[in-house]
């Protein structure tokens, strides 16, 4: 398995986790786009959102939950945050395992490039 996102969750590439529970790591994106700009990844292999279906779609519920708790604990919740998933190609997505951008620390802009 060449996906480096398993990689990282499976700690064969060290990477400082943010965050680590039974099914999913966070950690700090490596080109960062904003003061603070975690990416929330599951254990498990997922290409895209198009991987979802009723029967695995808890784990997004469960990203969410970890999201917000993350943007409480860096004090985020006060002034705003932004949670982005890319999928696919035109919608920008680079790296081929599920992944949450949680994006904070600055003014957003709409719409995004
Ligand atoms: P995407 O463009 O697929 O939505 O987001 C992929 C993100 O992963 C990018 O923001 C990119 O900077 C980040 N990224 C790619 N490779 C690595 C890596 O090896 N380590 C970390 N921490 N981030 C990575
Ligand atoms: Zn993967």
């Amino acid at each position: 398995m060449e996906c480096i996102f398993c990689k990282i969750a499976r700690k064969e590439i060290p990477t400082d986790l943010i965050y680590e529970d039974e099914r999913v790591v966070a950690f700090n994106d490596i080109n960062p786009q904003a003061p603070v700009h975690v990416l929330i990844i599951p254990k498990n292999h997922l290409t895209s959102l198009l991987d979802i279906t009723q029967s695995n779609a808890d784990i997004i519920s469960h990203i969410f939950l970890v999201a917000k708790k993350l943007a409480e604990d860096m004090k985020l919740n006060e002034k705003g945050f932004r949670i982005v998933n890319n999928c696919g190609k035109e919608g920008g997505q680079t790296v081929g395992h599920l992944h949450f951008h949680l994006l904070g620390g600055r003014s957003m802009t709409w719409p995004p490039g």
